[in-house]
């Protein structure tokens, strides 16, 4: 209880209300709601397993609608955005809520209301999943454009500068001038920092950095929440493999309506006809905030590898794949050194339905796999040497890039059941995978 009230007063006391309102009125719908929006499904399940997290989760969850901008969402659209047809219901819990608040109120003095670190950082009792998982995303069609201004990404650079650092004093600071939110997350005796937009909008990327790092990887999921379970997927990697940073996409990649000015066509946001990518799709525009924090993690750990998760659709043509690995690079990589291809080396015989291939290994061009290659991926192309990463793809790479597209039963057990994945066959595979082609450092 006294947890839970040390968590449930980090926020002012109107704003738990409005919270509190909104997610105890029909909690399944609320959660039907997330499903609904393409966030996070798993969350039904922490619900259930720890109700200590449960609680903080629902009172921290950001009741999104495309209609509430201003970083009072929660307060001004959160009930009538999920509850519209149960307004009774939560007239009675406004008035229990009341009365619980004001019999509370006597035992939570200001003093009481929250944990900070030293350098003031708040430190938040949940499962880092879980914590990032439920961090907001700009859905589908929401945004007119995805400009953000000059001076804005020249700060988020510094911030990202400072995060990477540990300078938590000036992270802090900057984060209040950015609308982020800065915690840390303290599991299983390792602190990871997590920085998210807290403007309400969903758009700019969630930053996980390891404070003590023991592999150089960095996880990196651009297409969230599209591609689902490629956001735990990047955390669950960071964390097993103790990595640097993981770095997640706040908005939809088909959130904006504009365009970006990078080359590359698709159809996932048009269906049946081939456009450019919208200007959200933080893969294939070098101007968000999204790339900014990838160029800023990539260069201070120059020599990491960096890794890009996505979710493909099912491979029904002709023989069946189910994982594509690339290096970002057209070339063959003939010797077999680059880390994508030893992965798909060692992930050879895993048990999935359909096969493991290489766009760099010519011997697996019989499968005649989906040509998903990451070749127009701007973070392959920068990680590449690329000198125009909008415009020009890489013949041959730095081998320091892993492009990974992965069916969605590959991804399930990371949507759905994150919180025992090392029970996933597959999942438990990849660990081990990338344990041999990226080593500890010494
Ligand atoms: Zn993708």
């Amino acid at each position: 209880m006294i947890k839970f009230l040390r968590l449930t007063f980090l926020r002012p006391v109107e704003r738990f209300l409005a919270q509190w309102i909104s997610v105890s009125t029909e909690p399944s719908a609320f959660v039907r709601e997330r499903i609904r929006l393409g966030d996070t499904t798993n969350f039904l399940k922490q619900l259930k397993r720890e109700s200590l997290s449960s609680v903080c989760l629902r009172l921290q969850f950001p009741l999104k609608h495309a209609n509430c901008t201003s970083s009072d969402c929660l307060l001004s659209c959160g009930r009538p955005s999920v509850h519209r047809a149960d307004e009774v219901n939560a007239k009675a819990w406004a008035a229990f809520a009341v009365v619980v608040v004001a019999a509370l109120g006597a035992t939570v003095g200001p003093a009481a209301s929250e944990e900070a670190a030293p350098d003031g950082i708040e430190i938040v009792d949940v499962p880092l999943i879980a914590w990032v998982t439920s961090r907001a995303h700009a859905l589908a069609d929401s945004l007119v454009n995805f400009t953000t201004a000059d001076g804005r990404t020249e700060q988020f650079r510094e911030f990202i500068e400072k995060l990477a650092t540990l300078d938590r004093t000036r992270a802090a600071e900057l984060a209040k001038d950015l609308h982020y939110q800065l915690v840390e997350i303290d599991e299983d005796g390792k602190k990871y920092l997590v920085a998210s937009d807290d403007s309400g909008s969903g758009r700019d990327p969630t930053i996980v950095i390891n404070t003590a790092p023991a592999r150089d990887i960095i996880l990196e999921a651009p297409h969230v929440p599209f591609e689902f379970g490629t956001a735990e997927q990047a955390v669950i990697l960071l964390r097993d493999l103790d990595g640097v940073a993981a770095l997640v996409s706040g908005a939809h990649r088909c959130a904006s309506k504009s365009f970006t000015a990078c080359d590359g066509k698709t159809e996932v946001c048009t269906p049946g006809t081939q456009r450019q990518f919208p200007d959200s799709d933080a893969g294939h525009n070098t101007r968000t905030l999204f790339h900014t924090a990838h160029l800023v993690l990539a260069d201070h750990w120059n020599k990491a590898i960096v890794v890009s998760l996505h979710g493909m659709g099912d491979d029904n043509d002709g023989l069946r794949t189910s994982l594509i690995i690339s290096d970002g690079a057209r070339a063959e990589d003939l010797d077999r050194t680059h880390p994508a291809t030893k992965l798909r080396v060692a992930m050879e015989d895993v048990a999935a339905p359909g096969k493991v291939v290489s766009c760099n290994l010519l011997a697996d061009e019989q499968h005649e796999a989906p040509p998903l290659c990451g070749f127009t991926n701007i973070q392959d192309r920068n990680v590449n040497g690329d000198a125009d990463e909008c415009r020009d793809s890489v013949d041959q790479g730095t081998g320091r890039f892993i492009h990974m597209e992965q069916d969605k039963i590959l991804r399930k057990p990371y949507a759905q059941n994150w919180s025992h994945i090392e029970d996933d066959a597959f999942a438990k595979r990849l660990i081990e995978a990338f344990k041999s082609v990226v080593p500890a450092n010494p």
